[in-house]
């Protein structure tokens, strides 16, 4: 039983780093509390393997209905890093290209990608991915995410579709930052793999799925059991299974909601930094956004400082990915969008979601304004006490 501290930690903080990880949804805590007791093995022949295989094929299903996929689509995996390693590493016999803004787990987890630019809006570069396209000779999987983590902005997934399917090659989509953001419609969509991760959209950590499409010839990257058609071996977690597929039911019913009322918040928050801090930089404030996110930088204030700031006034934000915190290198994603190291060094990450409030952003912009006040300050000491020099 909880003690309550935890209840009381929560209630005094203003979480606003939803695109690292959300709070688990109630609805989910409740479906995974009520699945806890269907400890059996979903392979098993007996009553209790049963038991579990129907709970598991009834998250399928729902994963496939509100993703507009085949159920034999739905692979899940141990989260959104496992699927991209997977989609990656499971064609064979193909050139890959990425694009320069993926998450590290797409860098990181393709053989010796292309790597492709994107523009200074932060948009994956189509007429360069057309160029590469056209050099290469043989088989191709272009891998683009949906909607970047850091800055928010949604990449022209059709438009990379229209172009590789012309000339014939597959695409991978990580949507891991877009489910719960835009409207996600697998078929429709015309990719051939798409990753999703549970804890994004208010779902447990350490779940995922890969959308894989059905006529695919895709060989799996764990191999042992006959789980999950044969594409991934081990035996499923059933538990949090069935809290990610309540998860993405939520956030598809709740979407248009959820988006709205953050478009509002996150207006808000930005209209009044911009009026206190007219030298803000929004990054991919003109391009097309998802309504939740807003990367905000400002000139000599350091984004470490600010999070420390932040945090110590009880707020929680991130500098840059929450996987690449702590580094000290700027940011891969705006260095791409050819934004400067000093500045890029100087931009944090807001995020909102399904438990966001006008009184978070309320907190958020009182701390903001103090710390700004305070860096103006000194800086004006420091400019001052360098032009005497
Ligand atoms: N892709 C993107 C775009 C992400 O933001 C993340 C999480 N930071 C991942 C993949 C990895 O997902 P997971 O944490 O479930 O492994």
């Amino acid at each position: 039983m909880c003690c309550g501290k935890c209840k009381k930690f929560v209630m005094t903080r203003v979480y606003l780093d939803y695109n690292a990880t959300a709070p688990l949804l109630p609805s989910v805590y409740e479906q995974m509390v009520c699945t806890l007791d269907y400890f059996g093995n979903p392979s098993s022949i007996h009553a209790e393997g049963q038991r579990s295989r129907r709970i598991l094929e009834q998250a399928r299903q729902k994963v496939a209905l509100y993703l507009g996929c085949d159920e034999d689509s739905v692979i899940f995996t141990s989260g959104g890093t496992e699927s991209n390693n997977m989609a990656l590493r499971g064609l064979k016999d193909v050139t890959t290209i990425v694009s320069t803004i993926e998450h590290e787990s797409v860098l990181l987890g393709c053989n010796e990608g292309i790597l492709c630019p994107v523009t200074l809006d932060g948009l994956v570069d189509i007429e360069v991915l057309w160029s590469l396209l056209s050099g290469i000779s043989g088989g191709v999987l272009v891998s683009v995410m949906y909607v970047n983590n850091e800055t928010g902005i949604i990449q022209p997934i059709e438009r990379v579709v229209e172009r590789v399917k012309r000339r014939g090659g597959w695409v991978h989509c990580d949507a891991t930052q877009a489910l719960g953001r835009v409207p996600i419609h697998f078929k429709d969509l015309g990719v051939d793999l798409m990753t999703l991760s549970g804890h994004k959209l208010g779902g447990p950590k350490g779940i995922g799925v890969l959308l894989v499409r059905r006529d695919l010839p895709f060989f799996p990257l764990l191999y042992g059991g006959r789980q999950e058609g044969r594409r991934r071996a081990g035996t499923e977690n059933v538990v949090s299974i069935v809290g990610m597929a309540k998860a993405v039911e939520e956030s598809v019913l709740g979407l248009s909601e959820c988006v709205e009322r953050c478009r509002v918040l996150r207006d808000d928050l930005e209209e009044r930094i911009r009026s206190l801090a007219d030298d803000v930089l929004i990054v991919g404030g003109g391009t097309r956004r998802v309504a939740n996110t807003s990367c905000l930088a400002v000139p000599f204030m350091d984004n470490q400082t600010q999070v420390i700031w932040l945090d110590l006034n009880g707020i929680a934000v991130s500098a840059g990915s929450a996987c690449s915190s702590g580094r000290v290198h700027a940011s891969h994603v705006l260095q791409a969008m050819d934004i400067r190291g000093d500045m890029a060094s100087c931009a944090i990450r807001v995020s909102l979601g399904w438990g966001s409030g006008s009184e978070d952003v309320e907190r958020f912009v009182d701390a903001y304004e103090s710390l700004y006040r305070r860096t103006r300050k000194t800086r004006h000491i420091h400019t001052e006490h360098i032009s005497f020099m």
